[in-house]
């Protein structure tokens, strides 16, 4: 398989390039040259398949000539048995052909543990393969820092440095990157905002010097194989719910436009999906694109949902390079006017194409807490509310009665008790087994000013299993 860039202007690599690149050198994001194409017998028969059995079958076309068979499959068995629920991704009913899919039974509590478990484990099979190392550096405001320092932590090639803004994320979400201890994993609180932490990656990334010819891996949501190991779900949802030979809506709480992408792609691979609802909260440039032609960045408003907390969705370019007929320069000519005007709208038809598919709300904190109660009230279980603004949209925005609607669950309740207690369910939750003792296990953070020499100097003196590079 190979890769392209949205932009047209980077050369096609293999999946094992793609795996290592960020974006590519035009500044646009890899996707496939040619998706693979499924038949309504190919899928129908997966049926009843274990999960990672099943995440062979869909995503084996995209690393072909990379990976062999056997040790694939391996991967993915190893992957996927780390999660808690023998299911992987339990379907929970809510309501008369309304079901929510729990994807937050990974170590990490929230869906971003199915790629970046399985991220991990293939950076370090092809790193081993190639005897080379690299160093890790991300940005987070919560989920992805200790989805991806628990996909990275068995990694001998791999060292991460994660930075969150000091004293801004939620003690859970701290404790859930600073106590997996290990001489390759470096949690940076810096004393800054989400934005200063992100600027300091997007520079490194721009002048690696620092690095001393180490390679510089990137485990954003744009990264192409976190989006290809989210396709598998919707199958396995579809599957269970009588899919291929009945269609399926989902209903996707959103940010960065990468796993509601991965539900656009999983229909163009052959899955009859007949809808799609974007669900953001007050941060809602992609509601106002799909409800009025507007893609314009606005304000960055903090929200009970902060892993929604986004003024641009990075994946949208992939949507956007197939409504264009996938013509890399017309998307590098909207890609300047974004960067110039802060915004823009499409042609009319285009527009229109993307409406036949998907559809959108933008969910207010009041409505998520309501929301919360609601369901709580009702059947007895409880929201992250994340997953809370999916089922307030999915209940919104229905096309069909008949077509069963799920929405995705993107995160477990107890990484989000402020939300919960404002929806004034008298209710905490408690940590599943695993994570018990959380409160109790040592942490091991390094405080470092919001200066970016310091940072690269800290990355420099600790890249290799804690020793300088
Ligand atoms: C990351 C995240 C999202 C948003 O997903 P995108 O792929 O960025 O659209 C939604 N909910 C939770 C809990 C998340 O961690």
């Amino acid at each position: 398989m190979r890769y392209i860039s949205t932009r047209g202007q980077a050369p096609a690599l293999n999946f094992e390039d793609v795996l290592l690149a960020g974006l590519a050198t035009d500044g646009g994001l890899y996707v496939p040259e040619n998706l693979p194409r499924f038949t309504q017998e190919e899928i129908a028969s997966w049926a009843g398949l274990p999960y990672h059995e099943l995440a062979f079958r869909v995503m084996r076309p995209f690393v072909t000539g990379s990976i062999p068979d056997a040790d694939f499959k391996q991967i993915l068995e190893d992957t996927y048995g780390v999660f808690e629920h023998s299911a992987v991704a339990p379907l929970r009913q809510l309501n008369g052909n309304e079901w929510v899919l729990e994807l937050f039974h990974g170590p990490t509590l929230a869906f971003k543990d199915f790629a970046l478990q399985l991220l991990g484990r293939l950076l370090d099979y092809v790193l081993a393969k190639r005897n080379e190392r690299v160093v890790i550096m991300g940005a987070t405001s919560g989920d992805t820092g200790s989805a991806a320092i628990e996909g990275c932590k068995a990694c001998d090639n791999v060292d991460i440095f994660i930075m969150h803004p000091h004293n801004r994320v939620s003690e859970v979400q701290r404790r859930q990157m600073t106590t997996i201890l290990g001489d390759n994993i470096h949690n940076i609180a810096i004393e800054g905002n989400f934005d200063d932490c992100q600027e300091m990656v997007k520079a490194s990334f721009a002048d690696q010097g620092f690095l001393k010819g180490t390679r510089l891996v990137a485990v954003n949501s744009i990264n192409w194989a976190r989006i290809m190991a989210q396709i598998v779900y919707y199958f396995h949802a579809a599957l269970q719910l009588g899919g291929p030979a009945r269609s399926v809506a989902f209903s996707v709480p959103t940010g960065n436009f990468g796993d509601i992408f991965a539900g656009y792609l999983a229909r163009n691979m052959g899955l009859p999906v007949s809808q799609l609802i974007v669900a953001t909260n007050r941060n809602d440039i992609l509601h106002r694109f799909m409800s009025g032609n507007q893609y314009a960045k606005g304000e960055l408003y903090p929200t009970l949902t902060p892993s929604m907390d986004i003024m641009v969705s990075s994946n949208f370019e992939r949507l956007l390079f197939d409504l264009h007929g996938r013509n890399g320069p017309s998307i590098a000519a909207l890609m300047t006017e974004f960067r110039q005007t802060g915004g823009f709208t499409v042609e009319d038809d285009r527009w229109t194409e993307a409406r036949k598919l998907f559809d959108s709300l933008a969910v207010s904190d009041e409505q998520t807490c309501q929301t919360i109660a609601e369901v709580y009230a009702a059947t007895g279980e409880l929201l992250d509310p994340h997953t809370a603004i999916g089922v307030r949209a999915g209940r919104e925005c229905r096309r069909s009665l008949s077509v069963p609607m799920v929405v995705l669950g993107t995160a477990h309740p107890v990484k989000f008790p402020e939300a919960i207690e404002k929806s004034a369910v008298n209710l905490s939750p408690a940590l599943p087994a695993h994570l018990a003792d959380l409160f109790e296990r040592d942490e091991r953070c390094t405080v470092l000013a919001n200066d970016l020499a310091t940072v690269q100097q800290f990355v420099a003196a600790h890249g290799n299993r804690g020793k300088p590079l």
